[in-house]
């Protein structure tokens, strides 16, 4: 590939071919137009679905408007989250300093909207004037009573993964503030799943079906009361393990709660995500309540998948997407339609993440790390995919180069998770590579 800068050959390999580990876990190179977002996004993506937080963004009005309801999180109450308040700092902040501005804005949004706890976002300006935003939030929490908190995420301050380590230092902060709740024996929290489309509560019902509860999503249809409680489950189950695992760690470190990466995409491994929770609480009659689920929940869906599977066998597709955990279940789950992937990346994978993809994908299979539009358009006209799959960034690659796309990213307004969402899966694969408009395209 001509366009393919230097620095990135070691971010790329082909299966059967480069006999190397792929690299990793890097700063994006510059010049390469990484499809990653800044530390800042990071963070706000990660705290976002929290429906009864204010979230407060001290810095440029363009900032706010980037991640201006930035998931397709749902809320069973509050939307509070859907609000994207900014301190909107101009020339005369940026001159004299914006701390008065942000004070301002805190004592004013608490008074009108009365949030539970406030989240106050760091944007590269301010990292660059240096505003003592610790101080600030320092201030009004003594004043107003309600845990404010400062997540120090300048956008330049580092890639879109130091935002999610500094989202979970912010959740660390609330967790274990409440002593008093008691909660059942057979406990969970639910860790990196941000309730897309309500996608958390139908994964909360098989849980429930199961006889398992639910303390605290975190954070997808999150409350700020029930993250204070998190320390009393028994196990962490964690799905977005890319923007997740540090907080794992953390609570098994703080509080002693061991934690299992799960996916709940495809048929495969939602039902592992029900077994291995049976099987950590050492239940029969809940591994038996499982089984019957997952037997009750395929005989609806595979019937209705062998429809999409006959006309989608042999298609194939090319992936690129956040965290590398999702593509290893979107692989499976295209295999489960007949589909081959071609092309599968992802921007924040790790080692562990890309060595099973390796193993899982086909011979020829082109893997890639923190890639670029330049690079995925070469991969896709070079493989000759028959579908995109992806996020926002994504889209118009797959339409200019006229193919199919799908939406797996978090902007997305339909439940992909779970087995229902893995029947709207196949339903959006099949209307978008078997469109009719594809044969007018040249
Ligand atoms: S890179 Fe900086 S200026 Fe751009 S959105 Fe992120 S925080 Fe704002």
């Amino acid at each position: 590939m001509n366009e393919m800068l230097k620095g990135r050959k070691s971010q790329i390999v082909t299966k059967g071919q480069d006999d190397v580990a792929i690299a990793c876990g890097k700063a994006s190179i510059a010049g390469s137009v990484s499809q990653r977002a800044c530390v800042f996004c990071g963070s706000r993506v990660v705290l976002y679905p929290i429906a009864d937080a204010l979230h407060l963004i001290h810095g440029p009005v363009g900032c706010a408007a980037y991640t201006w309801d930035i998931r397709g999180s749902l809320s069973s109450g509050p939307q509070l989250h859907r609000l994207s308040f900014t301190t909107d700092l101009k020339e005369k902040e940026v001159v004299f300093g914006g701390e008065t501005r942000l004070y301002n804005a805190l004592i004013s949004l608490i008074d009108n909207y009365k949030p539970k706890a406030a989240f106050v976002y760091a944007t590269c300006i301010v990292g660059v004037i240096g505003d003592d935003m610790e101080a600030v939030c320092r201030r009004v929490t003594r004043e107003k009573g309600i845990d404010v908190i400062p997540l120090m995420s300048e956008g330049f301050n580092g890639t879109k993964k130091d935002g999610y380590k500094i989202a979970c230092a912010a959740l660390s902060k609330l967790i274990g503030t409440d002593q008093t709740s008691v909660v059942p024996e057979h406990s969970i929290n639910i860790l990196g799943d941000f309730n897309l489309a309500g996608e958390l509560w139908m994964l909360a019902e098989y849980y429930r079906r199961m006889g398992v509860n639910m303390v605290a999503c975190m954070t997808g249809d999150g409350r700020i009361d029930d993250v204070r409680k998190a320390h009393k489950a028994k196990l962490n189950v964690v799905q977005c393990s890319g923007s997740m695992t540090y907080l794992a760690k953390d609570m098994e470190d703080k509080y002693g709660i061991p934690f299992m990466k799960v996916s709940y995409f495809g048929i495969e491994d939602m039902s592992d995500a029900l077994y291995e929770v049976a099987r950590f609480f050492k239940s029969d009659e809940m591994m038996q309540k499982a089984r019957e689920l997952v037997r009750e929940e395929l005989s609806k869906l595979l019937p209705e998948l062998q429809k999409y599977r006959a006309q989608l066998e042999g298609k194939k597709a090319a992936i690129y997407v956040g965290g590398a955990f999702k593509a290893i279940s979107l692989v499976k789950a295209l295999r489960l339609l007949g589909m081959k992937t071609v092309v599968v990346g992802s921007q924040t994978g790790n080692q562990d993440d890309y060595n099973l993809l390796k193993e899982l994908c086909d011979e020829g299979t082109i893997i890639v790390d923190d890639s670029n539009p330049n690079e995925l358009s070469e991969f896709v006209k070079q493989t000759g995919a028959n579908l995109f799959i992806g996020g926002v960034k994504e889209r118009p690659i797959a339409f200019k180069l006229g193919l199919g796309f799908c939406d797996h990213n978090h902007e997305r307004k339909e439940a992909l998770a779970g087995y229902e969402g893995m029947l709207n899966f196949a339903k959006e694969v099949h209307a978008s590579v078997c469109s009719p408009v594809w044969k007018f395209m040249k």
